[in-house]
């Protein structure tokens, strides 16, 4: 199951950074496989929360069930606001861990795109995640929650807004800490959280938030956890991760066609003026 995959992922990093041997991760592993049935009771929960970045309530709603989350953890988390009032708060943990020569950061994000329930296929709903055979354009059907004892498929999909991107990156990241912790092991880094309450709109906030509370959120390295699986399901690490940056650009030039033998060379080329980055005519 993907977010298995996912929490096995984040272990394996763990293990790079903090933890060595084999028989740490056995037992980590071991851990997941005996609560899976919870963890994924709890992921549930946390997938039938609507999560549109731009509805506050709603937003709100995924920040605290997310302190929640980490509270359960004795993790202290607090929400991180931006210089613009009113935009979704990041929500912030940490396990600072004395003598710890390294920290690292954990990201992931909560919110989710915007969703027409009426897109969906007839027989699922957005925020009622439930386990599919396989996906549901291919035959996939619908598996009920598995009974305590009941084993469970890690080839079932779960169908849900926002199962993949990123809910489960944030699920991934606790319960792998989470099982470190109760495997009876200890990182030997720092470990701070950061979950994002706006990235499918753009992350407009995100610059004033990591500026406002840079202090906070030092670190050596920051992990991502919002990349798909490799499709052979092996744990996968991509180095130099890259956001995008957009702007809108207005050139102004003739209206008409112009004659090249009357106007060339003097009449401004919309063109020459993008590629020299000369916007406007001069
Ligand atoms: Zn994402």
């Amino acid at each position: 199951m993907r977010r298995l995959i996912g929490i096995l992922t984040f272990i394996s990093l763990a293990n790079l950074f903090c933890l060595n041997g084999q028989t740490k991760i056995d037992r980590i592993a071991s851990f997941c496989k005996a609560n899976e049935r919870e963890i994924l009771k709890e992921y549930f929960d946390f997938l039938s929360l609507p999560n549109f970045a731009l509805n506050k309530e709603d937003i709100n709603k995924n920040a605290l069930f997310i302190q929640q989350m980490l509270s359960k953890r004795g993790v202290k988390s607090q929400l991180l606001d931006s210089k613009t009032q009113g935009t979704p708060a990041a929500v912030y943990g940490e396990v600072i861990v004395p003598n710890a020569k390294q920290t690292i950061v954990f990201y992931a994000h909560y919110d989710g795109q915007p969703v027409n329930p009426e897109k969906w296929h007839p027989a699922i709903k957005p925020f009622l995640p439930v386990f599919l055979s396989k996906p549901i354009d291919k035959g996939g059907e619908i598996i009920p929650f598995p009974a305590v004892g009941s084993p469970i498929n890690p080839e079932w999909r779960i169908s849900g807004r926002s199962s993949s991107d990123d809910k489960a990156g944030v699920m991934a990241i606790i319960h792998a800490y989470d099982a470190i912790v109760k495997s009876g092991l200890q990182p030997s880094c720092s470990i701070k959280f950061f979950f994002e309450g706006e990235e499918e709109i753009g992350s407009v906030h995100l610059g004033e938030i990591l500026d406002k509370h840079k202090d906070l959120l030092s670190s050596d390295v920051w992990i991502i956890a919002d990349g798909p699986v490799h499709q052979s399901g092996l744990p996968l690490i991509d180095f130099g991760v890259r956001g995008d940056v957009n702007m809108d650009i207005t050139v102004f030039g003739p209206k008409r066609p112009l004659h090249s033998g009357h106007y060339g060379n003097w009449a401004p080329n919309p063109a020459h003026s993008t590629r020299k980055g000369r916007y406007f005519p001069v």
